[in-house]
């Protein structure tokens, strides 16, 4: 029955892990070693707990040192993500706030405009209502030349003419 045994075996597929691994791909833990061999005294990996036992499957070999630095790497690419996602936030945002900033400052500007032409058009209709009960006076003045109140309206248009005269300075 050896046929059965070899056909049930993984094939030997190496798969490259990142950081530090946490278990084999073959799903079992892994245990920390040190390296006795001339090129590698004392390096410390790690390896799969079944690898020992099954010499001819590929289970996860890989040195800490490398796994530590790898997750460095890893660690170092999140922050400069995050970096990145910070500035294009900040970005969108003081985006956002002038173009606010325009819309208020445009607003304000026609609010104002429209100030000045309501005072403007105010300011003109109450010129033409004097103007016209000025004339009125004047015009009862004529009609009433031996009125004894004649003294009061004539002294009454003097004083409009003044105030026309003011307002017109103003
Ligand atoms: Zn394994």
């Amino acid at each position: 029955m050896t046929s059965s045994s070899t056909s049930s075996s993984r094939p030997a597929t190496r798969r490259s892990v990142h950081g530090v691994p946490t278990k084999c791909w073959c799903g079992k833990g892994l245990l920390i070693w040190a390296s006795e061999t001339k090129e590698n005294p004392y390096r410390r990996f790690y390896r799969c707990e079944v690898a020992l036992q099954r010499k001819s499957e590929s289970h996860l070999f890989k040195w800490e040192d490398e796994a530590l630095l790898d997750e460095v790497r890893l660690v170092d690419a999140k922050v400069m993500d995050l970096v990145h996602d910070y500035q294009a936030l900040s970005k969108i945002v003081l985006d956002k706030l002038d173009e606010q900033k325009v819309d208020c400052q445009s607003k304000l500007n026609q609010h104002i405009s429209e100030m000045k032409q309501q005072m403007l058009e105010a300011k003109s209709q109450m010129k033409e209502e004097f103007q016209a009960n000025l004339a009125s006076y004047m015009e009862a003045t004529q009609i009433r030349e031996t009125s004894p109140t004649n003294n009061f309206v004539a002294a009454f248009a003097i004083v409009g003419a003044i105030a026309c005269i003011y307002w017109k300075l103003v």
